[in-house]
């Protein structure tokens, strides 16, 4: 599933139209029509509407889908328009809706408060992708009165009203939508915070649209479907070396746990041989989780310079290597880190307090830097933009850098620069110390079977949400804890 910006949107909608020869009126009447079937799943025919509407195409959509519902024998609905610039495509279905004898059409004044609190069923067709700068102060009054006053379920046309649809950021005010039906494919805005939550259950409809069209966009979703199939076979005829080899390189005597989840991601999700070299002693904790890794520790504190003399032959072997969790940052280990990357040819995935000498790195595409916010924030050395909500700054950053990076956020972006996928699974059970470790692995492990750095990422990043949410359903998000993640693997892989 593509995600669109706004403006490509628009240009999917033009060419449709132009090229194809399938016209927006046509377009405007589907719409309408997947609008109604959505409500008349849900909705019996004495249900109290309200549509709420602006004057541009989304209010247009609201109409046909209002016009439908009454020829159906829905009588209880009430219309309001907001605005007055009507768009052509409105004013014809406004002329339709009046040739079926459709009057109800109610006026902005003190009894608003009224109408919003005793509908079932309010429809926002106010604003779509049409956004232009700050909501009009008439238009977040009427969003707040919705918002705060609505006893019935609200549905949103395209995007709720007031978010704006290429950042997911709320103008002033938005409409709480308990669902979103939109048009085509996912826009950047019902995935990013807070469009995302603002969104509500999320349902795309097709349309006549060319399916063709939205390759313009470099940018899609993870889905379950897309992780099935990549997930690297399996073949009978095989031993462990077809596997790969996986070096962790992680730890030291003041994070000594870290490394142990990298570890065993790695193994559960199938790699041959996992070794993990850790400065520290570990107290076997590894061992006692997972026998079949090969453990070595150095017997020292942290990891420095000179220790790559020590490894190499490790490094030569391994078909890829995490570096970084739980590290620690002295120079002397940040000099390893780089002596590392420059070292070895294989894809590495840099994590946690690696990503520290990000600046000294030689990256290349088939490294992964795997930041969380804070991290992020800190590689691109710029307060002035809001990371989290400039999925194009991480874009330009991974190109110009030539890497592959993982923003591992609520909603992850796993980008090149050149494609770009976003990931929606997970909750909070993994907002605790050591699901970011645990992610490491499964990367790791997934390009030791054969995969590339890209697919690598997308399948862990949705695996490692989609167990997060498999096992808190049963045990709570304040209860799960990354190693229960990493022991439950197996269910989301049985899933997909
Ligand atoms: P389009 O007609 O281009 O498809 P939409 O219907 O999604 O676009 O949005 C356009 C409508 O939204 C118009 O009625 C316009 O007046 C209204 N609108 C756009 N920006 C604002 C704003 N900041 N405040 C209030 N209304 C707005
Ligand atoms: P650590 O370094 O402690 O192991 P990180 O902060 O590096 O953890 O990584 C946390 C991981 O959990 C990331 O993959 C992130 O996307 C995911 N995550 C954290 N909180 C949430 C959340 N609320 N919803 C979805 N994913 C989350
Ligand atoms: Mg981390």
């Amino acid at each position: 599933m593509h995600i669109l910006t706004k403006e490509e949107m628009k240009k999917i909608d033009k060419l449709t139209s132009e090229e194809y020869g399938i016209g927006s009126e046509i377009l405007m009447e589907q719409a309408g029509i997947s609008i109604y079937n959505e409500i008349i799943k849900n909705f019996k025919k004495n249900t109290h509407f309200l549509f709420v509407l602006g004057t541009g195409n989304n209010g247009g959509d609201g109409l046909a889908a209002a016009r439908l519902l009454y020829n159906e024998g829905y009588k209880n609905l009430k219309i309001i328009i907001i605005g007055n610039n009507q768009s052509n495509l409105f004013k014809k279905q406004l002329e339709i809706i009046k040739k079926f004898k459709f009057d109800n059409f109610i006026k902005y004044d003190k009894n608003f408060e009224n109408h919003v609190s005793t509908a079932d069923c309010i429809i926002d067709g106010l604003i779509g992708i049409g956004l232009k700068d700050d909501l009009k102060e008439e238009t977040q009054e009427v969003i707040n009165i919705i918002n705060s006053k609505k006893r019935g379920i609200v549905i949103s046309i395209d995007i709720p009203s007031g978010i704006d649809a290429n950042t997911g950021k709320i103008s002033k005010n938005a409409i709480k939508a308990d669902k979103t039906i939109t048009f085509g494919s996912y826009k950047l805005g019902h995935i990013f915070f807070p469009g995302r939550e603002y969104s509500g259950k999320i349902i795309v409809a097709p349309l006549s649209f060319p399916k063709d069209l939205f390759s313009l966009s470099h940018r899609e979703l993870v889905t379950s479907d897309m992780v099935k199939k990549l997930l690297p076979k399996r073949p009978k005829f095989s031993q462990k070396y077809d596997f790969g080899n996986v070096l962790i390189l992680a730890g030291s005597s003041e994070f000594p746990g870290a490394s142990v989840l990298s570890a065993i991601g790695a193994q559960k999700i199938g790699a041959g041989l996992v070794k993990l070299i850790t400065p520290s002693s570990l107290s076997s904790s590894v061992l006692e989780h997972e026998p079949g890794i090969i453990y070595k520790s150095l017997n020292k504190n942290k990891f420095s310079l000179r220790d790559i003399d020590i490894i190499s032959k490790d490094i030569k072997k391994a078909s890829v290597i995490v570096i970084g969790p739980g590290l620690g940052r002295s120079n002397e280990t940040m000099q390893f880190v780089r002596n590392v990357v420059e070292y070895s040819t294989s894809p590495i995935v840099v994590d946690a307090d690696a990503l520290y000498a990000v600046d000294a790195l030689a990256l290349r595409k088939n490294i992964v830097l795997t930041p969380h916010v804070g991290e992020m924030q800190r590689i691109v050395r710029t307060d002035e933009i809001d990371i989290r909500q400039n999925y194009d700054y991480t874009e330009y950053f991974a190109k110009n850098k030539k890497a592959t990076i993982v923003f591992k956020d609520v909603t992850t972006t796993i980008t090149n620069g050149e494609k770009t996928y976003f990931n929606i699974t997970g909750n909070t059970a993994l907002s605790k110390g050591g699901s970011g470790d645990l992610l490491t692995g499964i990367i790791a492990g997934l390009i030791a079977q054969g995969l590339n750095v890209m697919e690598a990422s997308i399948i862990a990043s949705y695996l490692l949400g989609r167990t997060a949410e498999i096992v808190s359903a049963e045990k709570t998000e304040y209860y799960t804890t990354p190693l229960d993640i990493a022991k439950n693997l197996y269910k989301a892989l049985l899933e997909v």
